[in-house]
């Protein structure tokens, strides 16, 4: 850090701000976590000058072979952990993961049915604004009314008369299990490919405390920074069968050059998150979820779909306020969380009418159900909160809760 300050004291700043913001608040973004210094270690580290286009033992640049060593590794890792036959650990996000996917798989104009928008889906499932939606046909399934769980009816009814190429399973907002093996058969029924975007929740597959999606999807993508806590970055999962048109549309494709030091990031997290001690975490991750949306149900709150199976929940706010107005007090109060739609919401999304709440962070801060359920008393006082005294005073509550567990302790 010091040669940073002195190199570039703006940017030292800049970092020193952040590390004070994780230290003085509670983190409750659902796909965010603090990764381990050891993760952060390796992605700063020299790793991240080389160029290493193609793939370990057939590269199209020299000099190669240490890097080599960490993507098998990465890799071998992947492929252990979640049982997988082939991993690649190239993509540079979620996102393009994604695409990838769908250079795999699909041509322009191929219709591919996946969760919609609105109902939780990720913009890579189809939404207007992105690739997806642009360069193919989107069909979206969504939750029922009643239970807001996925409408398995609706999806087998789609696909019977879309006859999609691919179907996505996974969601950016959805806070119960996906029943992989009832996709299963509704893809096997119209022959396509089947994908699940388990970005999310991943991390749980990995500490072994939800389903594992590998043994019925076709790939399995996901994004690396979420609760399986490793650097930003992508990964795709897939069958044998599968692995030369992953490889090749990941590299060349969609992408050029790895970037080895997050590659080097990801075999660090996965080394990690194959421990007991990751094991633990991933199940007090949803302990604690289920806590927290208890504890926002005392504080009048609705849980949408009635409660939580991972590592988040989403919260109609009864329109006691907006989820804007919420999201607003709450930063106030040193609490980050964000707005989100749910399901059929009267409100636009930039508005809309409740919350989502994620327990990766504090979970790796070393906090158990008691303090969720304190963290829920602050989370309703601020979205109640009148005035910027009494958002102050929820403030210094906050700062008073995590003073002896802040994120990246001082050692
Ligand atoms: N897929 C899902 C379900 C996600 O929730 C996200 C990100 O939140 C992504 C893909 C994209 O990941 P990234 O932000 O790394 O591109």
């Amino acid at each position: 850090f010091d040669v940073l300050a002195e190199a570039d004291p703006d940017i030292a700043d800049v970092l020193l701000g952040e590390i004070d913001r994780l230290r003085g608040g509670l983190q409750l973004i659902a796909s965010e976590n603090l990764a381990s210094p050891a993760v952060l270690a390796a992605t700063g580290s020299a790793l991240s000058n080389k160029y290493a286009e193609g793939y370990p033992g057939r590269r199209y640049y020299g000099g190669c072979e240490q890097v080599d060593r960490a993507e098998n590794l990465a890799v071998e890792r992947a492929k252990a952990l979640f049982g997988a036959e082939h991993a690649n650990v190239q993509p540079h996000s979620g996102a393009s993961a994604n695409l990838a996917v769908y250079a795999a798989f699909c041509e322009p104009g191929d219709t591919v049915l996946a969760m919609s928008l609105p109902h939780g889906g990720h913009l890579t499932h189809g939404s207007r604004v992105n690739f997806s939606g642009q360069w193919f046909r989107p069909v979206s399934y969504g939750v029922a009314k009643d239970t807001e769980l996925i409408d398995y009816d609706q999806v087998r009814d789609l696909a019977l008369t879309h006859r999609p190429k691919m179907i996505i399973a996974g969601a950016t907002a959805y806070p119960r299990l996906i029943d992989f093996a009832a996709f299963r058969r509704i893809a096997d029924e119209v022959d396509a490919v089947l994908v699940v975007d388990a970005a999310h929740f991943i991390g749980l597959v990995a500490g072994k405390v939800i389903p594992s999606p590998v043994p019925y999807a076709d790939v399995v993508t996901f994004s690396t920074h979420k609760v399986l806590r490793g650097p930003r970055g992508g990964m795709i999962l897939g069958k044998g069968e599968h692995a030369k048109a992953i490889d090749k549309a990941v590299f060349p494709a969609i992408q050029g050059g790895p970037l080895m030091h997050v590659v080097a990031a990801k075999a660090v997290a996965l080394k990690e998150a194959s421990t007991a001690a990751y094991a633990s975490y991933a199940a007090q991750v949803v302990a604690n979820a289920a806590a927290l949306a208890k504890g926002l149900e005392a504080e009048g709150m609705r849980p949408v779909s009635g409660g939580t199976d991972t590592h988040m929940a989403l919260l109609d706010l009864n329109q006691r306020a907006t989820g804007a107005q919420a999201e607003q007090r709450c930063d106030r109060a040193g609490i980050t969380l964000n707005k989100n739609a749910i399901p059929f919401d009267p409100n636009p999304p930039m508005v809309a009418s409740g919350i989502r709440v994620g327990t990766p962070c504090v979970t790796t801060q070393g906090m158990v159900e008691s303090d969720m359920a304190e963290i829920a008393g602050l989370i309703g006082r601020a979205v109640r909160a009148g005035g910027d005294d009494e958002l102050a005073a929820v403030g210094a509550d906050v700062e008073r809760m995590v003073a002896d567990r802040p994120a990246y302790p001082r050692s």
